[in-house]
């Protein structure tokens, strides 16, 4: 088998896994016996892979993900399925049924009972115990199975090759800059945080606790301005604005009906680049509805520009800290008062108070990833048990949050407990999507949006896929973005 024939296998089969999990996590019946299936064949053909090949790299170390990834499947199934069964509360209800991992957070956003909220986070956190095991022995398996492959990689690491080392390979960025870029980030957001944070009863009308998370904050924050986002259709708004700057939705597909077993957090599938996206959310609140679906679309845009005709690799192997650039920058655009004013938010108080209250979420945002990335980094560097990592995690949500949040609480988050790090992606994208949103400003104009020419360069920077030029636009220089949600 060649380079070639390897390729068009591989991209069938990950074209139909996506579609099964997509069907998954949109609530429809879905063939689990496929998906095990899939993720069967998907192994063998990357051992064939790791096998026969030692380049491209990326897509060896792509291998060893879906060799991971698909050894390991079992347990992500369980832990699925445990989330749904036994993450459950006994006493409180939504929409009729027992609140349970999937549908806690739209519980959170309409319950107004804070009592009630602090008896299922604590009940939650005490459940944790059930999905621990789960998650201990699917990571124990990811680290054996990385070190076993240590062979077939060149790395600059002495001693045997982790999941941490895959990473940032993909990420192209050294340990010691990842975690001083990480730290950096956390240390100078944390003051304004904390000042913002004591201001709480402006922030969310009441004194902030332990158990109110990032995602509660997010519904929350925003709720005394979701009125006047009612009437907005975030779907036909973003067509809208992308659309006139010669974005093409004819290869995206939006569901944006709620069923009880749909995912609760947007997400966006790339079934086949750039021919079939699909695009999940389901209503939470107005305002978060718009943004979410601005991010998610950001992805979608991203994914169906890119050219059909580069290497399958290139097409599809590009790392998060690239997937995440364009689903912030679009993002960035419900967070923009003079964007918001050309979808007829026209109040000033209104804009004003949402500019201040997403730059807290903005804050909250990097000191919550910075603790979550150290404590993921962390994790495998020292390769603790979960009880450990639930202590560090602890720590340093205090050290950058000054909450005290009991540190099981990760394995109740939707990424940290499922990914093998993904979470410092996000911080690098928005240093980038910042950095890209300054470009646009200064080469096309502030209302870049309204400027085909600068939809034109997005398209452009976004059709490389893989081999994205970044330094067109981005050094990497954490100040442009920290400078505009910093007070100080
Ligand atoms: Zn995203």
């Amino acid at each position: 088998m060649n380079l070639k024939e390897w390729c068009k296998i591989d991209e069938a089969l990950y074209t139909a896994e996506t579609n099964e999990q997509y069907l998954q996590f949109a609530g429809h019946d879905y063939d689990k016996k496929s998906i095990e299936n899939l993720s069967k064949m998907k192994y063998l053909v990357s051992e064939i892979f790791v096998r026969s090949f030692s380049q491209p790299r990326i897509l060896l170390l792509s291998s060893i993900e879906n060799i991971s990834d698909a050894m390991t499947k079992p347990l992500e199934l369980k832990l699925h399925e445990l989330r749904g069964s036994k993450i459950k509360s006994k006493d409180f209800k939504y929409g009729g049924k027992q609140v349970s991992w999937n549908t806690w957070r739209q519980f959170n956003s309409s319950e107004s009972d804070d009592k009630k909220r602090r008896l299922v986070f604590d009940d939650f956190v005490k459940k944790t115990k059930y999905i621990a095991p789960v998650i201990n022995l699917r990571f124990k398996k990811i680290r054996k199975i990385y070190s076993d492959l240590s062979g077939k990689v060149d790395h600059d690491q002495n001693g045997s090759f982790n999941p941490l080392d895959g990473y940032l390979i993909s990420e192209k960025i050294s340990q010691d800059r990842l975690k001083k870029l990480v730290s950096e980030m956390g240390a100078r957001a944390r003051t304004s945080f904390s000042s913002d944070l004591n201001s709480g009863t402006k922030l969310i009308g009441k004194e902030p606790e332990y158990y109110d998370d990032f995602y509660f904050f997010r519904n929350r924050i925003f709720q005394n301005m979701e009125r006047y986002f009612t009437k907005i259709n975030p779907v036909v708004t973003v067509k809208r604005t992308l659309g006139s700057i010669g974005f093409d939705f004819s290869k995206i597909h939006f569901d944006t009906d709620d069923r009880p077993n749909k995912y609760p957090s947007p997400i966006c599938f790339f079934v086949k680049i750039p021919d079939d996206i699909r695009v999940l959310y389901k209503s939470e609140s107005p305002y978060f509805n718009l943004s979410s679906c601005y991010h998610e679309t950001g992805h979608a845009i991203h994914a169906s520009s890119i050219k059909s005709e580069l290497n399958y690799w290139e097409k599809y192997k590009f790392s998060m800290g690239i997937a995440e650039i364009f689903s912030i920058l679009i993002e960035s655009l419900t967070r923009n008062p003079s964007y918001l004013k050309d979808i007829g938010i026209t109040n000033e108080k209104v804009l004003s108070e949402l500019v201040w209250r997403n730059k807290f979420m903005e804050l909250f945002f990097v000191v919550f990833y910075a603790a979550n990335s150290l404590m993921k980094m962390e994790y495998w560097n020292r390769d603790l048990s979960i009880y450990e990592a639930s202590r560090l995690y602890e720590k340093l949500i205090k050290k950058y949050m000054g909450l005290d949040v009991p540190g099981e609480y990760w394995m109740l988050h939707h990424i940290l407990p499922e990914a093998i790090m993904y979470v410092p992606s996000y911080m690098i994208a928005a240093i980038r999507a910042a950095e890209l949103e300054r470009y646009l400003s200064n080469r096309f104009s502030d209302k870049w949006w309204k400027e085909p020419s600068a939809g034109k360069k997005i398209r452009e920077i976004m059709a490389k896929g893989e081999r994205i030029n970044l330094e067109e636009f981005s050094k990497l220089d954490q100040n442009i973005f920290l400078k505009e949600i910093c007070s100080s």
